[in-house]
């Protein structure tokens, strides 16, 4: 019964998610998006970036480690995200994007 699969395993660097747990990821998404959970969310209209307020259809669904870089459709990790937002954040992890705008205003450390 046991299947037998093995992969090189290449040390150090993160392994970069296999392309069905990727297509697993964005159908959890998907049922996330119905769930009254995040249909709160969106009544709310906050975008979680910016803070300030849309309608609903100008929302997203954003996650704040990208599945790219292996993130998961959970709870803690999708937020809230207009539009203009959603698209400046691009494949940025939340931590990159608090980085670049010290690095784009003043470094203070
Ligand atoms: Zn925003």
């Amino acid at each position: 019964m046991a299947t037998r699969k093995q992969r090189n395993k290449k040390g150090g660097a993160p392994a970069a998610p296999s392309p069905e747990s990727v297509k697993k990821e964005k159908e959890k998404a998907r049922v996330l998006r119905d769930s009254v959970w995040w249909q709160n969310l969106l009544a709310k209209g906050e975008c979680n970036y910016c803070g300030q307020t849309f309608a609903k259809k100008d929302l997203t669904m954003d996650h704040i480690v990208p599945l790219s870089r292996g993130g998961k459709s959970t709870k803690g990790n999708v937020v809230v995200a207009c539009q203009p937002c959603n698209s400046d954040k691009k494949y940025y992890t939340a931590a990159e994007l608090i980085l670049k705008n010290r690095m784009d205003s003043k470094i203070n450390f």
